[in-house]
């Protein structure tokens, strides 16, 4: 079969056949990839940013944002069988350590996460566990879905853990309105009461947010956030940010765009935020970090989808142009994610 491989760092990854994976475990899932989602994360992949964390043995397949339909299944699998449609939960996890037992799938302390520490999704055919498959709803297509799998669970999960802080009367920021962000916005607005301000550096980002529904519009590169997000709070600041920037600056001005006992939730990354102490105890504030999410924020997402509540942007490209595909979104000329197609 096709696969994406990553053979060196610092090269372009390659399209090569490899020989098709198969089920050898009780609880393993047999996939056939419908759509495979592009991430900045398989940019820095590629850059060997993340050799030291995964420890992944070159070369092997890229792809972690994956749907399609299930293929054959172990003995022991019983959730789902041969021609389900599934989009699937980006780590494959346990079931039985602590973490796991709490729901918590992304914690799980004997997990593999394919695409960055095992064979991914870039390839026709992929093996993950019988607990990371989630059924789709009939309506929704995997190639339309499989960026959800991980750009969207983020930002599911970041956004479902502010919901208690949101009631109405609340303000929520979002700063960044590209992949993640505008996930975020249609899940803010879905599941939460808050108003929400858009800060983004971009006209084409600003327009999609206006499109997803966002209250507020801040163009950053005209006017001051701070100036704008004080104004449109009366003086006070937010009640939650969500950085899905996580640098160049946002990470100082997302924690001074919060008001007293406001939360500070950070997405993206890439810098450091230095807060004196002080400053923390006085005004009470939380800084809060967030890792893809669990596999129940990954259903609450698929229904949100179904109901045609979350909508995602996507580019498709055929399987073989992956370098296309790449060179596109640093280029910053991919509206929404780009999602490789194996047939
Ligand atoms: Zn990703
Ligand atoms: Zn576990």
């Amino acid at each position: 079969m096709k696969a994406v491989r990553l053979e060196q760092y610092h090269q372009p990854p390659v399209v090569l056949d490899v020989p098709e994976p198969r089920v050898a475990g009780p609880w393993d899932v047999l996939v056939e990839i419908g759509g495979a989602g592009l991430c900045r994360t398989d940019l820095h992949i590629v850059e060997g940013q993340w050799a030291q964390k995964s420890r992944v043995e070159l070369p092997y397949t890229l792809g972690h944002e994956n749907a399609g339909w299930v293929r054959d299944t172990g003995s022991a699998v019983t959730n789902v069988t041969p021609g389900d449609p599934v989009i699937l939960h980006p780590l494959v996890t346990c079931g039985l350590c602590r973490a796991c037992r709490a729901g918590d799938d992304v914690h799980c302390t004997a997990s593999t996460f394919p695409g960055i520490d095992r064979d991914g999704g870039m390839a026709e055919l992929m093996v993950t566990g019988a607990r990371s498959v989630l059924k789709l709803d009939p309506s929704l297509e995997p190639v339309h879905v499989a960026a959800l799998a991980d750009a969207g669970l983020t930002a599911y999960h970041a956004v479902r853990k502010a919901v208690p802080l949101l009631y109405p009367g609340t303000h929520a920021v979002v700063i960044g309105a590209g992949g993640l962000g505008h996930i975020g916005i249609q899940c803010l607005l879905a599941i939460t009461a808050a108003e929400v301000t858009v800060v983004d550096r971009s006209e084409a980002a600003l327009s999609l947010a206006k499109e997803s529904g966002a209250h507020h519009l801040v163009n950053a590169m005209t006017e001051d956030p701070l100036v704008a997000i004080r104004h449109l709070t009366h003086g006070a600041g937010a009640h939650v940010v969500l950085d899905f920037v996580g640098e160049g600056g946002t990470e100082t001005q997302g924690v001074a765009m919060l008001r007293r006992a406001g939360s500070y939730f950070v997405i993206g990354y890439g810098g450091s935020v230095s807060i004196p102490t002080i400053d923390i105890i006085y005004s009470e504030i939380n800084l809060i970090g967030n890792l893809v999410g669990t596999y129940n924020d990954l259903d609450e997402l698929m229904t949100l989808v179904a109901h045609g509540k979350v909508r995602l942007h996507t580019q498709t490209y055929p399987l073989d142009a992956v370098n296309h595909a790449i060179a596109d979104l640093e280029a910053g000329r991919l509206p929404g994610r780009g999602i490789l197609v194996p047939r």
